[in-house]
């Protein structure tokens, strides 16, 4: 099996003004120590700019979600070719708040992936169970059915990477067990190979929901983990650099 590329990415949400360009050169400064790739994907309007800010060093930038279309009259969205003119290399899609405050489903993720093929971007397709879907034992079915129905066949033999964020550790404090991330990255590894073959192995399964230094190196090293999709700590350098030294 072809051993994934591990990747630290940085989701600063709707959060970042100019000040925080800042932030991004102390992580360009030290992401070169990494042993994955680094990546960090601020707001829209400050991509073309943190671009700038972290040119010549490690630092990947990515978007945070895009519109199925490549231009048109559809206010307020951003197309897959503008976060790649504006310099990113990936884009986030399916994050769960966008599932839930934009009421994406798993076709509509689908074609936001196919954009992002188009565009030349490498997809981070998020999927993720609720409190209550674990409680009530459906993890693992809800977890692998939005694998299936979030990524498209097209992305066979296409760089991409899926993270595995259950919604109940997001921006909580709360992080799910050693063997409970490693059972759910296990049944994604295996959907992955039922679906694309051995195509898919190079993808890395990231785990995201309250990534932070002191959890990073137990979360990092546990099994089918291949990096991190990091929001809170992701904003202040000092701690988004400590958990990519830990990979
Ligand atoms: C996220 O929203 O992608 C995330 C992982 O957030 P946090 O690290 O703050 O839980």
């Amino acid at each position: 099996m072809t051993a994934p590329t591990p990747l630290i990415a940085g989701n600063w949400k709707m959060n970042g003004l100019t000040a925080a360009l800042d932030e991004a050169r102390k992580i360009a400064a030290g992401a070169g120590a990494a042993k994955g790739r680094v990546a960090i994907c601020p707001p829209a309007t400050l991509l073309q700019r943190l671009g700038q800010a972290v040119a010549g060093s490690a630092v990947l930038t990515g978007g945070q979600d895009c519109h199925p279309e490549p231009a048109g009259a559809f206010t307020g969205d951003v197309a897959a070719e503008m976060l790649a003119d504006a310099g990113a290399a990936l884009v986030i899609l399916g994050h769960s708040e966008r599932r839930a405050g934009h009421a994406e489903t798993d076709a509509l993720v689908a074609k936001k992936v196919l954009a992002a093929l188009r565009a030349g971007l490498e997809p981070i397709v998020c999927v993720g169970e609720t409190q209550a879907q674990r409680e009530a034992g459906h993890a693992l079915e809800v977890v692998t059915g939005q694998v299936r129905g979030s990524l498209p066949a097209e992305l066979s033999g296409k760089a991409f990477c899926v993270a595995y964020e259950p919604i109940w550790a997001i921006g909580t404090g709360l992080t799910p067990t050693t063997s409970q991330i490693e059972e759910m990255h296990r049944a994604i590894r295996a959907t992955l190979r039922a679906t694309f073959g051995a195509a898919s192995d190079p993808a890395p399964i990231l785990y995201g929901g309250s990534v932070k230094p002191s959890n990073a190196a137990e979360i990092l090293h546990a099994a089918e983990v291949g990096g991190a999709l990091v929001g809170g700590a992701s904003l202040k350098a000092d701690d988004f650099l400590e958990i990519a030294a830990a990979l």
